[in-house]
């Protein structure tokens, strides 16, 4: 079944856009594509942000660091803060040095990775009873079976999110939840996931702005991790269509608060 945007249902919600302090933003697919940039993202950022709302950039691409993020970000001309932006990995890595004080991880991850995790004063052990896996460009078989013989004999198994794809200009790429599907196949364990859409994510951008949930919108262009975030913690939910989800995806499991071509159309609903 073929489903329009529909003007009527963006009306209704006018009221609930108005009341909004803090806009969460997915970044590639929602803001940009690859490297490059929407221009009505750059405009709507700085709409915002005239008008007092809140602005964080969250991503579960936890293969790079947000340092990364930020330089990229500023490239293209977004009026960001390196406070701004949030990763999968430091939702995992406030769950770690909460939950697990002191102790060593075992990390299936990128360099980048690795340093955002010592940055947080986490150390890194081939002998650890917790591994956590990511979306990890310089996977080895080494790697593999290190984490594999780990959770074998009982370690903890998480990972920073359940992504399967990562979307790039070459199509689509192995993600964090292809490599745990692996490691799932051969331990018969399934791990605990952090970033969107999961709790913690909610929990840790609530600590990070000081604004309630019932005050935060999620813009995305993902279902099952953007939109399901908002649905799962109370969020208001904003799909948009310039990245992977086309109209004819969306139920009624799935359907977000409102749904949108792309970001640029929430400017009017500002003030
Ligand atoms: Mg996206």
């Amino acid at each position: 079944m073929t489903k329009q945007v529909n003007s009527s249902t963006k009306d209704n919600k006018t009221d609930t856009l108005r009341s909004i302090d803090l806009f969460v933003l997915d970044m590639d697919g929602t803001i940009y594509l690859g490297e490059r940039v929407f221009p009505v993202a750059v405009e709507f950022v700085a709409k915002a942000k005239s008008l007092g709302k809140k602005i964080i950039y969250f991503t579960n691409n936890a293969s790079k660091n947000p340092d990364i993020y930020y330089q990229k970000l500023l490239n293209m001309g977004f009026d960001a803060e390196r406070s701004e932006i949030v990763t999968s990995g430091d939702v995992t890595a406030e769950y770690l040095i909460k939950s697990y004080p002191g102790q060593p991880v075992y990390l299936v991850g990128t360099p980048a990775l690795e340093q955002s995790f010592l940055s947080y004063g986490i150390k890194l052990s081939e002998n650890s009873d917790i591994v956590v896996s990511s979306f990890d460009t310089t996977l080895t078989y080494k790697k593999l079976e290190t984490a594999c013989n780990l959770i074998r004999s009982g370690a903890v198994f998480l990972s920073t999110h359940p992504d399967f794809n990562c979307p790039t200009e070459n199509g689509f790429i192995p993600d964090s939840g292809a490599i745990n599907a692996l490691i799932t196949a051969s331990t018969g364990v399934v791990p605990k996931y952090f970033g969107k859409p999961h709790r913690e994510t909610a929990d840790m951008i609530s600590a990070v702005s000081g604004i309630p949930l019932e005050r935060t919108a999620i813009v995305g262009d993902r279902l099952y991790t953007d939109i399901a975030l908002g649905k799962n913690n109370g969020m208001t939910s904003v799909l948009v269509l310039t990245g992977e989800t086309k109209i004819e995806d969306i139920n009624d499991d799935n359907s977000p608060d409102i749904c949108l071509n792309d970001i640029g159309e929430i400017i009017p609903f500002l003030n």
